[in-house]
């Protein structure tokens, strides 16, 4: 776990993003942010040894366990990250606007005795092992699902992939568009960020 190559990539006097935060509360967290960057994406985030390990999906995610979706992991980022909203600015890593569009905790598959330790420990064991199944309980995304390692498009290439479930849709669940923190859409948020 570290942050160097998130700090290198940053210059803190010049952009907002956070550069650090602390775990809190009993469940561990996760994050999906959607960012309009030089390509709109959305980046998946998830609580794991004191930081927020994260994929970039190009698609987003999918409630529909027929769509297998491309997910690039990228560098882990601080846990104060889950709270970002806003802009980063024009010549800064990432240029663009930042909504979080999807919030909650979630948990392994996989039986353990429940305590945020234990379930940190499992999700690292099956992040290094390349398939990772969990629970997400957030606004937008509920249920299973797997984030399994392909060497489809490189070393960094994941797919994010809905287990069947009752919350198993083929709606589209990008089609909710705003911020579970502000309401906003990203266009909002562009046009009037506070
Ligand atoms: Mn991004």
């Amino acid at each position: 776990m570290s942050l160097a190559k998130y700090k290198e990539k940053r210059s803190f006097s010049k952009t907002p993003e956070p550069k650090g935060g602390k775990p809190s509360g009993k469940a561990l967290r996760f994050v999906v942010q959607k960012h309009d960057a030089s390509r709109l994406h959305y980046d998946f985030r998830l609580e794991m040894e004191g930081v927020l390990k994260s994929w970039a999906i190009p698609k987003g995610p999918s409630l529909n366990p027929a769509d297998k979706r491309l997910a690039m992991m990228v560098e882990d980022h601080p846990l104060g990250y889950k709270d970002f909203e806003g802009i980063i600015p024009e010549g800064n890593y990432g240029a663009g606007t930042v909504i979080v569009w999807d919030a909650g905790t979630y948990e392994p598959l996989a039986p353990t005795d429940g305590t945020k330790k234990a379930q940190d420990k499992e999700l690292l064991k099956e992040l290094l092992a390349g398939s990772l199944k969990f629970r997400m309980n957030g606004k937008k995304l509920k249920g299973e699902f797997a984030l399994v390692h392909t060497h489809s498009r490189g070393e960094n290439s994941w797919l994010l992939i809905k287990h069947k479930d009752k919350y198993a849709s083929e709606k589209p669940v990008t089609e909710k568009d705003r911020s579970v923190i502000s309401g906003k859409t990203l266009e909002q948020v562009e046009k009037n960020p506070h």
